[in-house]
């Protein structure tokens, strides 16, 4: 029985907002509170059928758009998604229970410029040919058909706008699966796509879990490509569902980011920038540095500084303008957290600030817990390798750049990192060398979305961004012409 101060969304197949036939729910609960706010369709594969049926049926004529339309489609969705830009912002603040000026600065501003970027980068496509003495070779970027998009909780809306934009932009319809634990943005989205009258079937969503939704999607015959962003297991499980059908596959997965800290670095700007790439989103974002090394003749400064800046950050209500850390996910992720915690000290490691559940007034029921700062574990220990992925960070010292690029390069993940020195021509080659797909130096997340994003190793397989999205959202044709 569904409360009536429950809001209720729908799945979105074929231009209608539609329940599933069997009438069950899963429940959407505030991360914040503990509370449950919203309920889903708990989606099964006679849903899924339906939806990918409306994304064929859709796909030929929204192929044959020229792409300039599709570009001027995807200007009208940022237009309309720019007019709820607070709404977007309260709505994915309450669902992932981060604090609302993150909502603000990135879900709902770069959604809409996901949308904004690749219009702006589909107009400026130039027919490519190649050149020979007596022919010319066209390449042609056909859609790829129809396309499973699955997201996860922790930026749910700026990544699935991210997959949209680029998939239908270059004529594929699509089939959305979000996180069951975050739904809501998703459903917002959708309303928009209703709104500015969308060609019905062009973005089907399904809501329900991995296995009642998301598995029966990956596997469909109707499908032809899979674009997943999540966690590395649930990615293998995709893979070998993918590759009996030889399905175009992106696997965007895990990540255990280190953070590199040499004794030039400019101090300050190191403590502030290397604690944002440790707790945003309360640690929740793949990019994460969450182990940190430090060159030990600034090991001790660094540890002081570093700890009483973590110490002052703000904790608490995640709508209020000056929170900085606000709940995690779920009841469940907050336990696997702490279990960290308690392995930490299994490994010999000693906690120097946090490292337990916290309750700000008026959030009792929420997934709360401190920042927290560890050191003392191994480099190669569990906690120091496996992704944690929450407001927990491990200190590491090391004595030269060989010593810490074996550490850095010691885990399964390869997706980002940071290293902070005032040498920048000894951070670009020490990055180079690193087994990763990404690295900033002296900064964190400073995204050019014209540059690849992706991991190596198990954080996954391809990359996005710019050109390699449009790419991976097409099939490259090489038609020779030959002249007499
Ligand atoms: P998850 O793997 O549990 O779920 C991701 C999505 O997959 C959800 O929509 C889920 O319902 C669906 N799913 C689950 N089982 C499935 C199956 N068998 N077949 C098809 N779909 C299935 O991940 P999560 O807990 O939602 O997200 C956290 C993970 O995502 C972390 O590991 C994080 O590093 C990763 N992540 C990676 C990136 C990146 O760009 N590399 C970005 C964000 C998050």
């Amino acid at each position: 029985m569904v409360d009536e101060r429950i809001l209720e969304i729908k799945n979105y197949i074929g231009g209608d907002f539609i329940d599933s036939p069997r009438g069950d729910f899963l429940g959407v609960f505030e991360p914040a509170t503990g509370r449950q706010f919203a309920s889903a369709p708990l989606s099964d594969a006679s849903d899924v059928d339906i939806a990918v049926e409306a994304a064929r049926t859709a796909q030929p004529s929204w192929g044959a758009l020229g792409i300039r339309e599709r570009a001027d489609w995807l200007e009208r969705i940022a237009d309309a998604l720019e007019e709820r830009h607070e709404e977007v912002a309260s709505l994915e603040s309450r669902d992932t229970g981060k604090p609302i000026s993150l909502a603000r600065s990135v879900d709902a501003t770069r959604s809409v410029s996901n949308f904004r970027f690749f219009a702006e980068m589909l107009r400026s496509q130039d027919q490519e040919v190649f050149e020979m003495a007596d022919a010319s070779n066209f390449v042609v970027n056909k859609p790829v058909g129809v396309g499973a998009l699955i997201t996860p909780w922790n930026l749910p809306l700026y990544l699935l706008s991210w997959k949209i934009a680029p998939a239908i932009g270059m004529g594929n319809s699509v089939v959305c699966k979000p996180s069951e634990l975050t739904p809501m943005t998703a459903d917002l989205l959708m309303r928009v796509f209703d709104e500015i009258g969308l060609p019905e079937g062009v973005v089907n969503l399904v809501h329900g879990d991995g296995i009642g939704a998301g598995s029966p999607l990956v596997s469909h015959p109707g499908v032809d490509f899979v674009s997943f962003t999540g966690g590395t297991s649930t990615g293998g499980k995709v893979a070998a569902s993918a590759a009996p059908s030889f399905k175009k596959l992106s696997l965007e997965l895990g990540g255990k980011n280190s953070s590199i800290v040499f004794s030039d670095c400019d101090m300050q700007s190191a403590v502030s920038g290397v604690a944002r790439a440790g707790f945003l989103n309360q640690g929740q974002v793949c990019l994460c540095g969450s182990r940190i090394l430090v060159e030990g003749s600034i090991y001790g400064e660094f540890r002081e500084r570093f700890v009483r800046h973590v110490e002052q950050m703000k904790v608490g209500d995640p709508s209020n303008e000056g929170t900085e850390l606000g709940a995690l996910i779920s009841r469940d992720h907050l336990e696997k957290v702490l279990g960290y915690v308690e392995l930490a000290k299994e490994e010999g490691g000693k906690i120097l600030t946090g490292g337990s559940r916290c309750s700000p007034d008026g959030f009792e029921g929420g997934n709360w817990m401190l920042p927290t700062v560890i050191e003392g574990v191994g480099a190669d220990s569990r906690c120091a390798t496996e992704e944690i992925f929450g407001p927990l960070v491990t200190l590491h010292s090391f004595e030269s750049e060989e010593e810490a690029l074996g550490i850095a390069n010691n885990t399964r993940y390869g997706l980002a990192g940071s290293v902070w020195t005032g040498d920048l021509e000894r951070g670009r080659s020490f990055s180079e060398k690193m087994e990763t797909g990404m690295v900033w130096v002296n900064s964190w997340l400073h995204r050019d979305l014209r540059a690849p994003f992706g991991g190596v190793k198990d954080s996954g397989v391809g990359r996005e961004g710019g050109r390699w999205s449009l790419g991976f959202f097409s099939e490259a044709m090489n038609v020779c012409v030959k002249r007499d």
